[in-house]
């Protein structure tokens, strides 16, 4: 039997909708939620994904700029440039698009964003924040995950959770929210990596299998134990002349035949993306609430 795709684009319209409803509340509070995105150079990727944020914020009625600075724009005046959205207090969310130009220490400006508007949830004091279990801003992507299997009715509590990857942005956060004793999370979490040899040893126990290498075919049906609940966070490009763009994209698994294992499987694009989105529209509004209150 084909697995139940776990659908993002529906998820995440729900979560908008629900979100769009407390966007109204607060602006007859006359608080208007505003997130200002940085944009630094032409990257193509960068210029979609900064297109996409801006367009849900339209949607759901919270107000979005977004600054365009040319690819040869001096770190200073990157710094300077956040500096002032920080002292802003109209600005609630502050986002600044990676990667940044080679000559830009990307690690300085994301410093630099204050931890309250830190929407993306990149300032290392979230980070810490999150790795003791405090509340904070939670990096999009893995809470977007969070909220994709909850919504459709996976609970990890007790469940062994295998992550492939262990970047700060994906696999690491996430592995970090499942382990807490929290609910929606308090679950045992094996976490893989390029020196983790023999990935199937590892990916067969999961009842819970996320990938986040980065790298097409990453996960086979061999790898997948039946009934698994499989979660692609991949996005890849594959060349492919017959396409308008000259590529498709993929995930990090082999969708058509892992979903003939699994039990649950999200799709890409169509899954962890668009919630990705979603829970930035989440962070904005909070930091709203929180500045307005
Ligand atoms: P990354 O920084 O390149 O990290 C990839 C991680 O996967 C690393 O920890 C790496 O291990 C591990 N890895 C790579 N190949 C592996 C293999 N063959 N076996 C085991 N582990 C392997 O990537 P990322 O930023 O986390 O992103 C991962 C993927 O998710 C990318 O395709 C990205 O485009 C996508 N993504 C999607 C969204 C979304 O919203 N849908 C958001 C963010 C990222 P080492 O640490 O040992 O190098």
């Amino acid at each position: 039997m084909s697995a139940r795709i776990l659908d993002g684009k529906k998820t995440a319209a729900e979560i908008k909708e629900q979100l769009a409803t407390k966007v109204v509340e607060l602006k007859r509070k006359g608080c208007i939620p505003h997130l200002s995105v940085v944009l630094v150079g032409e990257d193509p990727a960068s210029k979609v994904y900064v297109g996409m944020k801006q367009k849900a914020c339209e949607k759901i009625g919270i107000q979005s700029e977004t600054i365009r600075l040319d690819a040869g724009t001096k770190q200073d005046d990157l710094l300077n440039l956040v500096s002032k959205l920080n002292d802003d207090e109209a600005v609630h969310g502050i986002l600044v698009q990676l990667p940044l130009p080679k000559h830009i220490d990307s690690k300085k400006v994301l410093e630099l964003i204050r931890p309250e508007k830190d929407v993306d949830g990149f300032h290392p004091v979230n980070r810490g924040r999150l790795a003791i279990g405090e509340e904070c801003f939670l990096p999009c992507t893995p809470a977007g995950i969070q909220q994709l299997l909850l919504r459709n009715n996976v609970n990890p509590e007790g469940k062994h959770l295998v992550v492939v990857g262990r970047s700060a942005i994906v696999g690491l956060p996430f592995a970090t929210m499942m382990m807490q004793k929290k609910p929606g999370a308090n679950a045992t979490v094996t976490v893989c990596h390029t020196g983790s040899g023999d990935l199937k040893r590892y990916t067969k126990q999961a009842d819970i299998l996320i990938a986040a290498a980065g790298r097409p075919n990453t996960i086979t049906a061999d790898m997948v134990g039946p009934g698994c609940v499989v979660i692609d966070v991949g996005v890849n490009r594959v060349d492919d002349p017959d396409s308008p763009k000259g590529y498709h994209l993929v995930g990090d698994v082999d969708f058509e035949h892992v979903k003939e294992v699994a039990s649950a499987i999200t799709p890409v694009p169509g899954g962890v993306g668009p919630m990705t989105i979603a829970m930035l529209l989440s962070n904005t509004l909070q930091a709203a609430e929180k500045s307005c209150k």
